[in-house]
């Protein structure tokens, strides 16, 4: 397949590398409307019916003929439609129908006059307003017409999207299966939360962070927990990812003095590439598939994986489950604080954006150390500085990324 080892890339380019070698893997499969949230459309859906279906009114009030009001006398009541009552009897001359909201229109009708606007006595209605020809009617199909595509194949279920299908009368929709991802974390460093930590060693936070990732990206995960360095034990817990997932997502053990030590083991069980990413933070980053599951290696820095994630794992996983995927906004503002850059690699750093007087600000969060963690949890985007720039002075223009359904 020809993976490129140890080849420095450019981040757009390690994305579209990895981006060519994807399908989607995921199956279609029927769920009910009530388990359909947060699934992903494996079709697109066609409208079966025109919304609203009919003409109706969009205010309480009476459905009128224009000829009727020309000669400005009060008109008489011929009856009532309600909504889910139509109005369906005689309509004579010198009349007008009373109406509700949602209720279909008689034949006929050329406006309906908000009841605000007229005034009941003994004779009848008067019109205190000109209604003109269609005011207050809502027209069948006016929000969709039968047979237009209404949402396409791609996308995610939310609860924007659930009462826009039954309002479409769809009971059942064409969903992919979810993808099945396992993760874990490599280092005989880490320990789990809820015990005690020895000398040299630290907690495991990266799980943490991917596994609610996953979350955000509505994909559950096989959490095989924390593997030491050790040949024996990766290798089990590489052999399992391969058996039970699509989908493989580790943290450290990918950079350069380990590196050595996971490529022997993943050389023989697959075919992987070790990249050295032109971004920073970030550098390390292993893609392949193993013999069956693909695999992504991410730094063990946790602002590293978090960054690479977010980078070129979301997409990659996006692309697997058949989830139609749109970069998070990226938008320009006024940098408030000098940035410590130099010329070479992408650096994506962490900033507050705020609304200033005169437009968007951002300013830097602090130390960029990729080990830094509180560096991301006090921001909320990326300052994005682009490979060739270096250090950057206060009162310049830079690109930042918001944060996106990812990491909110
Ligand atoms: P590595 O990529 O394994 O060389 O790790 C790089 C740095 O990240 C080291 O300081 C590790 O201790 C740290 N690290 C690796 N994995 C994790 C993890 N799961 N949680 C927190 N820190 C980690
Ligand atoms: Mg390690």
């Amino acid at each position: 397949m020809g993976f490129d080892n140890g080849a420095l890339r450019t981040l757009e380019d390690a994305l579209q590398g990895m981006l060519a070698r994807l399908d989607c893997r995921c199956e279609a499969e029927p769920v009910p409307l009530t388990e359909a949230l947060d699934r992903v459309l494996a079709r697109d859906i066609l409208s079966p019916l025109s919304v609203p279906p009919f003409d109706n009114a969009a205010m309480d009030g009476y459905a009128v003929r224009l000829a009727d009001l020309a000669a400005g006398a009060p008109l008489k009541v011929a009856g009532k439609a309600f909504a889910g009552q139509p109005y369906e009897g005689e309509w004579p001359a010198g009349h007008c129908i009373r109406i509700m909201t949602g209720a279909p229109v008689p034949p006929g009708t050329d406006a309906v006059v908000m009841q605000e606007e007229t005034q009941a006595s003994d004779n009848g209605i008067t019109f205190l307003t000109s209604p003109f020809p269609g005011q207050n009617i809502r027209r069948r199909g006016e929000d969709i017409h039968e047979g237009a595509s209404v949402l396409g194949a791609g996308t995610r279920l939310t609860p924007r999207e659930l009462p826009l299908l039954a309002s479409l009368g769809i009971a059942t929709v064409s969903v992919r299966r979810p993808l099945r991802v396992a993760i874990f974390s490599t280092g005989d460093e880490l320990k789990p939360v809820g015990t005690p930590l020895g000398h040299g060693d630290i907690y495991d936070s990266n799980r943490y962070g991917v596994r609610a990732m996953l979350a955000r990206m509505g994909i559950a995960c096989l959490d095989l927990g924390i593997i030491p360095d050790d040949p024996a034990a990766l290798r089990a817990a590489f052999l399992q990812a391969d058996r039970e997932a699509d989908v493989l997502i580790t943290t450290g053990g990918v950079s350069v003095g380990e590196a050595d030590f996971t490529k022997q083991l993943l050389e023989e069980l697959g075919e992987i590439g070790f990249w050295k990413l032109a971004i920073k933070p970030g550098k390390p980053f292993a893609f392949g598939r193993l013999s069956q599951a693909w695999f992504f290696g991410l730094p063990g820095n946790p602002v590293s994986a978090m960054v690479t994630f977010g980078q070129l794992v979301q997409p990659a996983l996006a692309r697997l489950a058949g989830i139609h995927f749109q970069r998070p906004l990226s938008l320009t503002a006024t940098v408030t604080t000098p940035l410590k850059k130099s010329p070479g690699r992408l650096d994506f750093q962490r900033g507050i954006l705020s609304q200033g007087p005169n437009g968007l600000e951002v300013r830097s969060t602090g130390s960029q150390d990729s080990a830094v963690f509180s560096s991301l949890s006090r921001a909320n985007c990326y300052i994005v500085l682009e490979q060739a720039r270096g250090k950057v002075a206060a009162g310049e223009t830079v690109t930042v990324e918001l944060f996106g359904s990812l990491l909110l």
